[in-house]
């Protein structure tokens, strides 16, 4: 097994993949490397960035430079001893129409340069084409894959098998179902570079989640041309695992600075936002009057700095638990990233099936676009699916969430606890105190030290979005149950109304008891309110 995953969180995994010239960790980066021009030379990429691997490209390289990768070896060729991955031309068929080199030839050519990560050469989609064209390049890419395992000698290069498909979801299914079937190392996702570089991240979400589904979970996806490290974590959540970037150059070439919440042009800047050793020294004024070739040397080593140092975080935060915490962070600074967060709703059952179960740390909930996390749908289908309440109580006691953790041991719940009992004159033996809360909704006392359901902050007061959750939540718990009686202690500061009504409406259609309170007149209330 190539492969093994050592921490998860959402769908991303922190990764060991065995290569034969060596172990990268994933989720992983790999630079372009272009070998005819390149700002930053390999070797430098290794001892001065910290990038194990790199991608370059073995159509240009059998173009331009013939048997002389072959004869020398690759990676000597390119002086980097790291992990080396090639690409094929597809990318090329995609700019220039045709390229100049059968998918056999390249296939024999990446075993002879002695590539360690290969390519089949596929026919990339693309983004404005018909289903038809579609069908073709998808149907051509699975008989060049399925030609691969008649072609190749060699059984120490792992092999990429890209998924086509564009836009057209069925067929980014049907292609991953039949690349899933062949015996590829890794799966990639192809053409997705026109969908990044037109800010369309919510059609992203659905071909990368399209194509994960129906991929084998147990091997590494590789996302071609995502280069921007302000997208890297929406993909590694969505279980990318490994990624290429080029736009560290490109965007060098153009005077484009990266930052890990976007791009800056570097005549629009007046104070570097980044602590590298470029940043520290210079101002973007100085920069600006370099000569050309060296401002973008500086700029493409200040853009893989901003792209290592955000993978970087985001491991810490696979590491955490807290890694959509972070993406939505990230997805704050810009509308694109927030609108493709709002499509992981679509997808919330898969990634709740597939996200662990339980993290060393709490949740931060900041807004209703936290309520697609698996944690929070995890609990409402745990307690839709596996739970019923106790047998012998009648009584609903609805209560708020209290501020500290859990709820049965805050104050302000034993508090009311004990004018609830003077009022009801009971001794609440035969009552079920259940919480509402957000996200969570519905919280039965007996399970409040159930992680997360003590391990999390939230912001108050809520919006409207989440209330409508947790008021959907609370009466579909009504509507399953068979309580005799519920009585709502009603929090008006930070719940509005909307409860209580909802409350009332289920109970009167169920012929069930219905009683409220309000939370801050409980200490002048007496029995006989009820
Ligand atoms: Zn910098």
């Amino acid at each position: 097994m190539s492969f093994e995953v050592k921490e998860r969180d959402l769908l991303a995994r922190i990764g060991k993949l065995k290569t034969k010239s060596g172990t990268v960790e994933t989720p992983m980066l790999f630079p372009v490397i272009n070998p005819i021009i390149q700002p930053i030379p390999p070797r430098r990429i290794r001892e001065d960035f910290g990038f194990n691997a790199l991608i370059t490209n073995a159509y240009i390289l059998k173009k331009h430079f013939q048997n002389q990768p072959a004869e020398k070896g690759l990676h000597k060729f390119l002086d980097y001893d790291g992990v080396v991955m090639t690409d094929s031309g597809a990318y090329q068929i995609l700019v220039y129409g045709d390229i100049e080199v059968t998918p056999e030839e390249i296939i024999k050519y990446q075993e002879q340069i002695d590539t360690d990560i290969a390519t089949i050469l596929d026919l990339p989609t693309g983004w404005k084409v018909s289903k038809e064209h579609a069908e073709k390049t998808v149907n051509e890419t699975l008989s060049r894959a399925k030609q691969l395992f008649n072609i190749r000698t060699r059984e120490d290069i792992l092999w990429v098998g890209p998924v086509q498909g564009g836009r057209h979801l069925d067929l980014v299914a049907y292609s991953a179902v039949e690349m899933g079937k062949l015996p590829f190392h890794i799966y990639a996702l192809g053409s997705p570079t026109e969908v990044m570089e037109r800010y369309r991240f919510d059609v992203l979400v659905d071909m990368v989640m399209t194509a994960k589904m129906k991929l084998p979970l147990d091997k590494p996806l590789h996302l071609f041309g995502a280069g921007h490290p302000f997208m890297f974590s929406l993909a590694v959540a969505l279980g990318c695992d490994l990624f290429d970037s080029a736009a560290y150059a490109i965007y060098a070439r153009e005077d484009r600075y990266m930052t890990e919440t976007g791009t800056l042009r570097l005549n629009e800047i007046d104070y570097f936002p980044c602590a590298c050793q470029n940043c520290s020294n210079k101002t973007p004024r100085q920069v600006l009057e370099m000569p050309k070739q060296k401002r973008q040397a500086f700029l493409a080593e200040h853009n893989l700095h901003i792209c290592l140092s955000e993978l970087k975080r985001i491991k810490q935060a696979i590491k955490d638990g807290r890694l959509w915490e972070h993406l939505e962070m990230r997805a704050h600074g810009h509308p694109a990233l927030l609108q493709a967060l709002k499509k992981l709703k679509k997808y919330e059952d898969f990634i709740e099936k597939h996200s662990p179960a339980t993290k060393k740390s709490g949740l931060f909930f900041f807004n209703s676009v936290g309520l697609v996390r698996p944690e929070v749908v995890q609990h409402r289908k745990r307690l839709a699916e596996r739970y019923s309440p106790p047998n012998d109580v009648e009584i609903l006691l609805l209560m708020p969430q209290t501020q500290s953790k859990p709820f049965h041991k805050a104050k302000e719940f034993r508090k009311n606890e004990k004018l609830l009992k003077k009022i009801l004159k009971t001794d609440l033996s035969k009552v079920h105190v259940c919480f509402y809360t957000a996200p969570f909704g519905i919280v039965p006392i007996e399970l409040d030290e159930v992680y997360p359901l003590s391990q999390h902050e939230v912001a108050l007061p809520l919006d409207g979005e989440t209330i409508a959750y947790v008021v959907n939540n609370a009466t579909e718990y009504i509507n399953r149950t068979n309580y005799k009686t519920i009585i709502l202690v009603n929090d008006p500061n930070n719940w509005n109304y909307k409860l209580l009504n909802a409350c009332k409406k289920v109970c009167k259609q169920k012929h069930i008891k219905f009683k409220a309170l309000n939370m801050e007149s409980l200490g002048s209330m007496k029995a006989n309110n009820l």
